[in-house]
């Protein structure tokens, strides 16, 4: 019967056949407008989407969070993966293109000597945890922000059940995870080296690494990254940079190329090396990157050849278009122009200080309300947008401009309903849904 459903009839089946009905939280329809999403696309190419009823949209949305760095269907990075499906795929031998892309991986990061592949983050997020606590042969982490559904970072929620609220995901549930691994993960916030600075007292023999994304929702503070650096070096952890989410989106490669002198041990990418192809990376100094040899760390996919074909096109476009300036102009103008457009509605609205991970909060007592109505009716004018926008490539002006001109009309509508009191009654479906708390129900 699945194949005569379309949109949200074929997502109220797919939760029938798949717990929680999709494998990403993000792009749950909930997330956006509970039983009206299209749900589905039936194509993507640049910013444009199709959905099952050939309804086209532009995306202003997550952009496949936050993977499609170029765009959907990139024309550069699917000729090279198409060249590479007709000399196959998988062998008895391993692809040459894993060793290119290790070669350029570290031309990118000169601290790094070597490099291992997966092919998601979460996957590479596991590998790097492994390697510090092989290397210094302890097993506690220390860690700041959201990184991946593995036991060791789930754990952080055994002992205190809200150990991980301000995380980025509070109330993930760690159900399944062993209780033995309570208190390895030991949680700090990001511009808190008081908070790093007691962790270390408690445990100072004891940490393996000190885990973090060098910047998410703002950048760090004058003085943050050394002092991080400087405790990890004194009591001999590994200092990882998670830059699973903001690598490749202020420039090419890490985001801690553009923050100082400042260098982890290690380094972890994913959702914009491949741009939507599975793919990610772990980078390191040869001293600690040795340490995978004294553990056993193989997969079988991550020898596929598409992952590595796809990384080396995508940085090569990613440098030789200057992406990243592209991305950084995009992002600070939708931005700006939710911030102007806010103003002149009267509303207040607080907006996120990295120019390409961008997402705006209104500060309103019915503000999911808001943000419904919002997703709403840009849905009817033709976008996908929600407060999360990740820009692209493919984002040209014209998509902007014509994205903010419809913002400015629907900001000033979400204003005049609030303050008539009748913004309930114009959602044509439930109000979106925010956190974790979905994955259970
Ligand atoms: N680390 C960070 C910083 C992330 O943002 C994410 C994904 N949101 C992950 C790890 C997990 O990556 P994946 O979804 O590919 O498993």
């Amino acid at each position: 019967m699945a194949d005569l459903m379309k949109g949200p009839a074929l997502y109220r089946h797919a939760k029938t056949r798949i717990p929680g009905g999709t494998h990403l939280l993000s792009k749950r329809p909930e997330m956006f407008l509970p039983d009206r999403w299209p749900s589905y696309y039936a194509s993507a190419k640049g910013a444009e989407v199709v959905d099952l009823d050939g309804n086209r949209y532009i995306d202003m949305t997550i952009m496949g969070m936050g993977a499609c760095v170029l765009g959907y269907a990139d024309s550069d990075v699917d000729a090279a993966v198409h060249q590479t499906i007709d000399r196959g795929v998988a062998c008895t031998l391993n692809p040459p293109e894993e060793v290119e892309l290790a070669d350029l991986l570290c031309e990118l990061h000169p601290w790094a000597d070597m490099v291992r592949f997966a092919r998601s983050g979460g996957e590479i997020l596991s590998v790097a945890i492994r390697i510090a606590r092989a290397h210094t042969k302890r097993d506690k982490i220390a860690f700041s922000g959201y990184h991946g559904w593995t036991d060791w970072y789930l754990s952080a929620n055994l002992g205190a059940s809200n150990a991980l609220d301000g995380h980025l995901l509070p109330g993930l549930d760690p159900a399944g995870v062993p209780r033995g691994l309570r208190e390895t993960a030991l949680p700090f916030h990001y511009n808190r080296v008081d908070e790093l600075k007691q962790l270390v007292d408690s445990h100072r023999g004891d940490i393996a690494a000190i885990i973090m994304e060098p910047a998410r929702d703002e950048p760090p503070q004058p003085g943050y990254l050394e002092a991080v650096r400087e405790i990890a070096t004194s009591i001999g952890a590994v200092l990882i940079f998670d830059e699973v989410t903001s690598g490749f989106r202020m420039t090419t490669g890490g985001i801690h190329l553009t923050m100082g002198e400042v260098r982890p041990d290690l380094a972890t990418f994913a959702k914009g090396l491949a741009n939507g192809y599975a793919m990610s990376a772990l980078i390191g100094r040869g001293s600690v990157m040795g340490a995978a040899q004294g553990s056993f760390i193989s997969s079988t996919n991550w020898t596929e050849r598409i992952g590595p074909t796809a990384a080396l096109a995508t940085i090569r476009k990613f440098r030789r278009e200057r992406v990243a300036e592209h991305m950084i102009r995009v992002g600070t103008a939708v931005v700006g122009g939710w911030r102007e457009a806010a103003a002149a509605a009267g509303l207040e609205m607080q907006t996120s200080k990295i120019p390409t991970i961008c997402n705006f909060r209104i500060n309103h007592p019915d503000e999911l309300a808001m943000t419904t109505l919002f997703s709403q009716l840009m849905l009817e004018r033709g976008f996908l947008a929600s407060t999360n926008f990740r820009p692209s490539f493919a984002h040209q002006p014209e998509h902007v401009e014509r994205y903010l001109a419809a913002a400015r009309e629907i900001f000033v509508h979400l204003a005049d309903s609030a303050k008539r009191g009748d913004l309930h009654a114009q959602l044509k479906q439930p109000l979106q849904r925010r956190g974790f708390y979905r994955l259970t129900s």
